[in-house]
């Protein structure tokens, strides 16, 4: 393995992201591939999912991760599990659908939990593992009229915590990182519609509605949120289990 200055050497190491097609979870396939990682592009968007494979030289696996049986065929030989896909619905409770909050435990709980279970067996096997699983401020506070959301988030926090205890004494760290809002997709769809739903301008939005209790009120690069995923993939980081690190602008300091 080769030593890039920085301890976060994964020459030789596999990884598998999930939505890695688009924001953050392209990101971490960038960072993580510029590391030496070999990396599984897992996107339900396929022509995304291949552009993001042939720029890092990993490979694509176009899978709808509510799809139980087409996550259990994934690749389980992988030494990095980033749990990154996810989507937001916006409804106040009793008009939020029923299908709409199960597809969210299903892709942002359920197809965690499957990865976690499939990529063990070999961790266990090389006495190494680094799974980080990409939650949310919304693991760790609730916001109204996401309930689908925060439910999901906070579930993948016990997750984490659950395989951070299994895993400890086989080399397998688990943690979660905790963004606020980052500028990406998911973001600039709900501040589109937050605009037109309220009258008002997008930036008055970004600052007023969603940066409201941090204090820092810029939306966060997700090259950033990427970085923080590959230092907890370091040796370095053998140390690190358990914990959501957030990265949120002092919002959960308030
Ligand atoms: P994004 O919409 O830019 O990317 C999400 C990717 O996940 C997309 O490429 C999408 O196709 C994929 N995806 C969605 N559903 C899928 C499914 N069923 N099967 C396979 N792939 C699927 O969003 P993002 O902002 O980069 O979000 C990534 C993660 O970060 C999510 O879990 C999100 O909850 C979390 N997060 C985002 C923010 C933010 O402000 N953007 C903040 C905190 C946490």
């Amino acid at each position: 393995m080769s030593d890039n200055g920085h301890g976060g050497t994964l020459g030789g190491r596999v990884a598998l992201v999930t939505g890695a097609g688009s924001g953050i979870g392209r990101a971490c396939a960038r960072a993580l591939a510029a590391d030496g990682a070999e990396v599984h592009v897992v996107d339900l968007d396929g022509a995304a999912a291949e552009r993001v494979a042939a720029e890092v030289g990993g490979r694509a696996h176009v899978v709808d991760l509510a799809d139980p049986g087409a996550v259990g065929a994934l690749p389980a030989q992988v030494d990095v599990l980033v749990n990154n896909a996810g989507f937001q619905h916006v409804a106040p409770l009793p008009e939020f659908p029923l299908d709409t909050f199960t597809r969210m435990q299903q892709v942002m709980v359920t197809a965690p939990f499957q990865l976690v279970r499939n990529a063990l067996p070999h961790m266990y096997r090389r006495g190494w593992g680094r799974i980080v699983h990409v939650s949310s401020v919304h693991g760790l506070r609730a916001s109204p009229f996401k309930a689908g959301y925060v439910t999901a988030k906070h579930a993948l926090e016990g997750l984490s915590k659950v395989v951070a205890l299994e895993g400890a004494a086989r080399g397998v760290t688990s943690n979660c990182v905790n963004p606020g809002y980052v500028d990406t997709p998911l973001v600039r769809a709900q501040i589109a519609d937050q605009a037109a739903a309220h009258g008002i301008e997008e930036s008055e939005v970004v600052a007023d509605v969603l940066l409201r209790r941090a204090a820092l009120k810029e939306l966060i690069a997700p090259e950033r949120v990427a970085e923080l995923v590959r230092w907890l993939c370091g040796d370095h980081a053998a140390h690190v289990t358990g914990v959501s690190l957030p990265m949120d602008g002092g919002w959960t300091a308030a």
